[in-house]
Parts: structure tokens; sequence; C-alpha cells
């Protein structure tokens, strides 16, 4: 279900075969094993449990350099001699950050909080 997201956002659950719209569901964040952040949402209908990303603590902090990085590249777009300069930075931290995020994660990895 979730390998591609429809432009109308309408999906069908897996669990419970109810329609619901992907652009309305709220995003919920995890706290998973290895000092990582999970990102999951859940049928409005049967609260089936839908993890689809996760995310390293450094991986978090190069997603702000990321942002960073990418006004820079916005900013230098004329600009010949600043341009490759900010776009190789750019895409040194876009390599780093790939390897820290994941994809959908097993319930096995979250910590659940007592
Ligand atoms: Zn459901």
């Amino acid at each position: 279900m979730m390998s591609f997201m429809p432009p109308s956002g309408k999906v069908f659950c897996d669990k419970c075969g109810l329609e619901f719209n992907l652009r309305k569901v709220k995003i919920e964040e995890e706290r998973l094993v290895r000092n990582r952040l999970g990102y999951f949402f859940q049928c409005p209908h049967c609260q089936a449990k839908y993890p689809f990303a996760s995310i390293t603590k450094r991986g978090q902090t190069l997603l702000q350099s990321l942002k960073v990085a990418r006004r820079d590249v916005k900013q230098a777009i004329g600009n010949r001699k600043r341009y490759p300069i900010v776009l190789s930075r750019y895409d040194k931290i876009l390599a780093k950050y790939q390897k820290e995020v994941g994809g959908a994660y097993p319930n096995e990895e979250v910590i659940v909080n007592d």
C-alpha cells in the first residue's frame, strides 16, 4: 500500500479495507532503538499502524544543515564562482544524510515508554 502515493491521496487500509486520505492523516513520531526516530501514521478507521520512515539523531542534525545548504544553493544561482562550491557542499551533506535515513521499520525496534 505504501509503495506509492496516488495524486488524490486516497488509499485503502491493508487491515480493514476501508478508504482514507493519506494527505489528511497525522504523522506521528516515536523513539526507536539505536538512537533513531520513527515516523508513522494510523488508519483512522481501525488504528492499524503504518511505519514508513526512520532517521538517526545524526540524520536529524544533517537535515538542518541540508536546509541551510539548499538555501545557499538557491541564493547562489547565477553566481558562477560561488554556485559550484555551495552545490558540491549540498551534495556532500545529502550523501551523508541519505545514510542516516531508512524506510519502514519493524515494531520490535520501537522503544516503549513506561
Ligand atoms: Zn484500517
